[in-house]
């Protein structure tokens, strides 16, 4: 018997439509079995997934596991790649994504996180609360359980427009196949296709409120326990916060910055960040940050760019359209982590598109349904998460030294310890602001801000 994992041959066939089309007319064992499992593309689906990261992958795996025939498209020839990413995923969202960590995956127990005065708290658990991924090969796994569900991957393949004037009941979709023009007729058309989200637009749903800006270089970094990533807080990285990730022998060094905050920032104290973009800041927080310069290698061996939407629009859905992911602002504003609730959500849009297609009613007012579920899962904790990271947007160096110095005592690390959840983060903060010993310094962290 042949033991070919034949997912991953369709999945690189399908990765090239002319070679599959070239295919289709010859008789042999291959594109028997291939076009026994996936019959050739007539460019009519019931659902159209936009984009292969993680939230597209996955709503395409649920359409699909839900009876729908779906298309997943993705404008790249390699899944995964362009990497804009830490890789950094809580052991809570690699369930959500329905993986099972190997030995690829990099553990994480702890964080040591930094004031811009060099005091650093430890939070630990002994347990292990997260994995460090690659990306690619992360997201290569979720566009193969797609497959495996049902649903069919075309690469090289860009979304370049949406037909307001849809035919009844479907979306046509305006695509460049490996460059040349084409279309596609969708059902439903699922926007997943990131932060600049196209569809979105062409959907008229609204634009995220804030981007931050993220840079990050791949290199070496002397990890005190490379079991912990670092966090560095205050003027190194206006707006959000700087960190160091480990992954096996080497290290992600990144920061994010709000571009309204990250012109013109003066520090307290610190190495004189003064201004620029999040790669400038990043090349000073490598160069002359007190703490981070002196365990980092100055060679770099990989550069990411990328933006975090903070944010999500009032409406995610419209006639025949869903958007999920980045696309939608589901990201946590704490810690800028998509993939956790871009899954979650995801696995609902996918669910709801096929719902809606079977039901013959993909109107905005039955998908809604998609945006109710979301929001009762995870637009609670978004929303406080967002009204975390703008108050602490606006702390300055003496604000967080202050912050790291209430934190430093071994009852309110031990409360972090037991109640912190990187996915959660309002149920540490309510206990936190419940304390005696924090409840009295926050509040003046909060007044002395508006004062
Ligand atoms: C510097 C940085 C570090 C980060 N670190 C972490 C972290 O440690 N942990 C974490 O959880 N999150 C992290 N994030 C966020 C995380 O990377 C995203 O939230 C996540 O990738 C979003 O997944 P997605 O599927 O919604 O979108 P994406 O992963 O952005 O995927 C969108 C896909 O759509 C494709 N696409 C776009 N337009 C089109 C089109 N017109 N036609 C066809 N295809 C298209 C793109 O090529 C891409 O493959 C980080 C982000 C940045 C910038």
């Amino acid at each position: 018997m042949c033991s070919l994992d034949w997912s991953l041959y369709i999945l690189q066939v399908y990765s090239f439509p002319k070679l599959k089309k070239a295919l289709e007319g010859v008789s042999c064992a291959i594109t028997g079995k291939l076009v026994l499992c996936h019959p050739p593309l007539n460019m009519d689906y019931d659902v159209v997934v936009v984009g292969a990261g993680p939230a597209g992958c996955l709503a395409a795996k649920y359409a699909a596991k839900n009876g729908a025939k779906t298309l997943l498209i993705e404008e790249h020839a390699s899944i995964g790649s362009p990497v804009q990413c830490a890789g950094l995923l809580s052991t809570k969202a690699i369930q959500a994504c329905e993986v099972v960590p190997n030995r690829e995956f990099h553990p994480i127990t702890g964080a040591f996180v930094y004031a811009p005065d060099g005091r650093r708290i430890r939070i630990a658990g002994g347990e292990v609360k997260a994995y460090v991924v690659d990306r690619r090969s992360f997201d290569r796994t979720l566009a193969e359980d797609a497959i495996r569900a049902g649903a069919e991957i075309l690469m090289r393949t860009r979304a370049c427009g949406m037909d307001i004037r849809d035919r009844e009941n479907e979306r046509i979709l305006h695509v460049t196949i490996e460059g040349e023009p084409d279309t596609i007729v969708a059902g439903v058309v699922i926007g997943a296709d990131g932060v600049g989200s196209r569809v979105a637009r062409w959907a008229g749903l609204d634009s995220h409120e804030t981007i931050l800006s993220g840079a990050q270089v791949g290199t070496i970094y002397d990890f005190d326990d490379p079991g912990f990533v670092e966090i560095f807080t205050g003027s190194c990285a206006p707006g959000f916060f700087a960190w160091a990730i480990p992954y096996h022998d080497s290290a992600r060094i990144g920061l994010a910055v709000r571009p309204e905050l990250g012109r013109g920032s003066e520090p307290e104290s610190g190495a004189g960040f003064r201004s620029g973009s999040a790669w400038d800041h990043l090349q000073r927080l490598l160069s002359t940050h007190r703490v981070v310069s002196e365990k980092c290698h100055t060679h770099t061996t990989e550069i990411v760019m990328g933006g975090i939407p903070i944010g999500v629009p009032k409406r995610t859905v419209a006639d025949r359209v869903l958007i999920t992911g980045d696309a939608a602002g589901q990201v946590k504003p704490t810690s800028g982590g998509g993939v956790y609730p871009g899954a979650v959500c995801a696995k609902i849009a996918g669910q709801v598109a096929a719902d809606a297609v079977r039901e013959g009613n993909t109107s905005a007012g039955r998908l809604s349904e998609y945006d109710r579920l979301w929001r009762v899962e995870i637009g609670r904790e978004l929303a406080i998460g967002k009204r975390i990271n703008e108050w602490m947007a606006r702390l300055d160096d003496s604000g967080f030294n202050r912050m790291i110095r209430v934190l430093d005592d071994p009852e309110l690390l031990d409360l972090i310890t037991r109640y912190g959840d990187m996915d959660y983060p309002s149920v540490v903060l309510r206990k936190l602001l419940l304390n005696r010993k924090s409840a009295g310094a926050f509040l003046k962290l909060v007044l002395a801000r508006r004062s």
